[in-house]
């Protein structure tokens, strides 16, 4: 059954394209030699493998688990992180990819647990902005798909309740609380 949409707010073409863009940026600064790509699981997981396939460099790829959701559709403002065995960063040129920049406490977390190994560059790149989000913590962001309403979304690796990751479009759901 394919869940049901309100609006879809980014197409897969937009996105497709958007992926290639971002890969040429990535390529240009990281032309000095190979480049450990980190994600944050689970919402970042079609995001990186799309990612990773537009770049045409060496890569590593490493994952780092992390909940905030819980099931609902606002932050609890808590992090759950599964520890998962991280590939070695000390003096690497990282890059850590997230689907969505919300209160921001996600990838300020993961942030910091890149930071403790010490990489050599340490780099961050998230799918979608939302703006006007209430922000707990700021880290700088260097590289971004799209900028969002602050709604919401779903698709491209986005849940709601487990539901709806394999939309290969970012839309707005019909939540049952609608
Ligand atoms: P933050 O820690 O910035 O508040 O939120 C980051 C995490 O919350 C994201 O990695 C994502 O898992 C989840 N999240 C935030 N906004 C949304 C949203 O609009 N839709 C979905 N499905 N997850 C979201
Ligand atoms: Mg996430």
């Amino acid at each position: 059954m394919i869940p049901s949409i309100k609006s879809v707010i980014i197409t897969e073409d937009q996105i497709q394209h958007k992926i290639r863009l971002l890969a040429d940026q990535i390529l240009h600064d990281f032309s000095d030699g190979p480049l450990v790509i980190l994600s944050v699981l689970k919402g970042s997981f079609i995001f990186h493998a799309d990612l990773v396939r537009a770049l045409a460099m060496d890569i590593e790829v490493g994952f780092i688990s992390l909940s905030s959701y819980r099931g609902a559709t606002n932050s609890q403002g808590e992090i759950n992180h599964i520890e998962l065995p991280l590939p070695d960063l000390k003096d690497k040129n990282v890059l850590l990819l997230e689907d969505i920049y919300d209160t921001g406490a996600s990838m300020a977390y993961a942030y910091e647990l890149c930071k403790k190994e010490q990489p050599k560059i340490l780099k961050t790149c998230v799918l979608l902005i939302k703006k006007g989000a209430k922000r707990i913590v700021e880290t700088p962001i260097d590289y971004y798909g799209f900028s969002i309403p602050n709604l919401f979304v779903v698709g491209y690796g986005l849940d709601y309740q487990e539901r709806y990751r394999q939309l290969p479009f970012i839309a707005e759901p019909y939540l049952k609380e609608n």
